[in-house]
């Protein structure tokens, strides 16, 4: 049986693990962290269990989708919203319950704070976008994108680039317009009306799928080591040996399925493969700030997710409607920047007054606070960027993680589908070594 060594146990290297197993190889997890999930887990602090970030999945996310049916992850872990738009005092829209494409179009027709022109602005752009057969210059940015679309200022300001931050994690000047064009494609111009759906977990983001998939390889042989990071990765004869592992193993096939920046150091480390490390040492990154505000029992936001204008934050999410933590007010800032407004040491003055405003009252003080910032939350997603594949030069020695080459954006599901990815290469591998026997 080839055995097969994963270097991360975020989503990308847990999805690579399960895949495999559910193929009977066997697999070993290496998890430098105490905690399973990477960028997508729980932290744990004063008896307090919070996301480092919150988190927003879409009804396209079709491979994470079904790794969660095959881990055993019940439906009721996560709400599932009809898309929805809610900024309050501007905007409301909601899809209507009807199949695609009348789920937006009724939703644009009774969308509250849209005059007509800024509903037909909305339909248009798709329509172009289909006339292209979503295919833009590689070079176009998101404003570009809007530009030639003649789209409203307004629309910009309070639809678009909002969504290309939460989307992309990267301004809309700055952001590749193609990548948006797919996400467009794979939700609002989806064929199924379930495929924009906003999906919130309601359980941490650990336990959504880490947890699940832990379960699953050890029904089935697999081991995760947590706590234990490799150092170097040592091209052998017939494999690599992984610095940092206990015993002195050589693994025919291993997946590094860490974040960029540490991928191109254990790449490094082989002296095999120097320009795919600089490759990935150079892709730029885009920070999160998600604050945490617990405003206590009986305080909540007028729907689980709202658009905010005006202040640091661009969403804020009710952890009460979306899980269970009444009161907790979670505020999202994609993309900061350190000239944006109120984005200094009062940050977290500066969101509650965004809030205030946004809501028209005000919030009785937090009971407590908590700002996280993951500062290499994502590569940025611009036009310009070089993502690598799977593939290193090193047979055996493969590439797993969110910022591999994608139609999508640097996410859960881009992170899980190079996993995927991997296993079937590796799986194909084994197959054609057999065939030639
Ligand atoms: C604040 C925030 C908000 C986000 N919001 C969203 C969202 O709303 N929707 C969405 O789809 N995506 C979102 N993302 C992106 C998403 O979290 C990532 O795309 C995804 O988690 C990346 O998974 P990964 O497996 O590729 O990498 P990672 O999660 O980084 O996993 C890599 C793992 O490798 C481990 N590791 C590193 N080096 C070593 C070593 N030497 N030895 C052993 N282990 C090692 C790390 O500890 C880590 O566990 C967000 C990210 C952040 C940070």
């Amino acid at each position: 049986m080839t055995a097969v060594a994963i270097i991360g146990a975020g989503y990308a290297g847990l999805a690579c693990a399960v895949e495999l197993a559910r193929h009977d190889m066997e697999v070993t997890v290496f998890e430098r962290s105490g905690t399973l999930g990477g960028r997508a887990r729980v932290v744990r602090k004063h008896d307090r269990a919070l996301d480092n970030g919150q988190h927003l999945l879409v009804g396209a996310y079709t491979e994470l989708a079904r790794l969660l049916r095959l881990t055993g992850v019940s439906p009721r872990q996560i709400d599932s919203l009809p898309l929805t738009l809610h900024i309050p005092g501007q905007i409301r829209l909601r899809a209507a319950p009807l199949p695609a494409p009348f789920h937006l179009l009724t939703g644009l027709v009774c969308a509250r704070g849209l005059n007509w022109r800024e509903r037909f602005a909305v339909y248009a752009i798709l329509r172009h976008l289909k006339r292209r057969r979503f295919q833009l210059p590689s070079e176009m940015t998101v404003t570009e994108l809007l530009t030639e679309c003649r789209q409203p200022f307004r629309l910009r300001n309070l639809l678009w680039e909002p969504l290309c931050l939460a989307a992309l994690n990267t301004p809309a000047h700055e952001a590749s317009g193609q990548i948006f064009a797919n996400i467009l494609r794979d939700t609002l111009a989806a064929a199924s009306a379930t495929a924009s759906e906003l999906l919130i977990p309601r359980v941490d983001l650990s336990e959504l799928f880490p947890v699940p998939a832990a379960r699953y390889l050890a029904a089935r042989n697999g081991n995760i080591l947590v706590s234990n990071a490799i150092t170097a990765v040592i091209p052998e004869n017939a494999g690599f040996l992984l610095a940092g592992a206990p015993g002195h193993r050589v693994w025919p096939q291993v997946v590094i399925a860490t974040a960029p920046h540490h991928a191109a150091t254990l790449l490094s480390s082989t002296n095999a493969c120097p320009e795919l490390a600089n490759q990935i040492a150079a892709l730029p990154s885009e920070a999160i700030t998600t604050i945490y505000l617990d405003c206590g029992p009986g305080v909540g936001l007028p729907a689980p997710m709202i658009g905010l204008t005006d202040g640091p934050a661009q969403w804020a999410f009710d952890r009460g409607q979306c899980g269970s933590q009444e009161g907790l007010i979670a505020a999202v800032i994609s993309a900061p920047r350190p000239g944006d407004k109120g984005h200094n040491d009062n940050l977290i003055p500066a969101v509650i007054a965004q809030l205030e405003r946004a809501l028209g009252f005000s919030l009785p003080a937090p009971q407590w606070t908590r700002v996280i910032t993951e500062k290499r939350a994502t590569i940025a997603c611009r036009p310009d960027i070089k993502r690598p594949g799977i593939a290193t030069p090193l047979p055996g020695l493969w590439l797993a993680g969110d910022y591999i080459e994608s139609e999508y954006p640097a996410t859960l599901e881009s992170a899980v589908r190079s996993g995927i990815n991997c296993a079937r290469e590796i799986m194909a591998g084994k197959v054609r070594q057999l065939s030639e026997i």
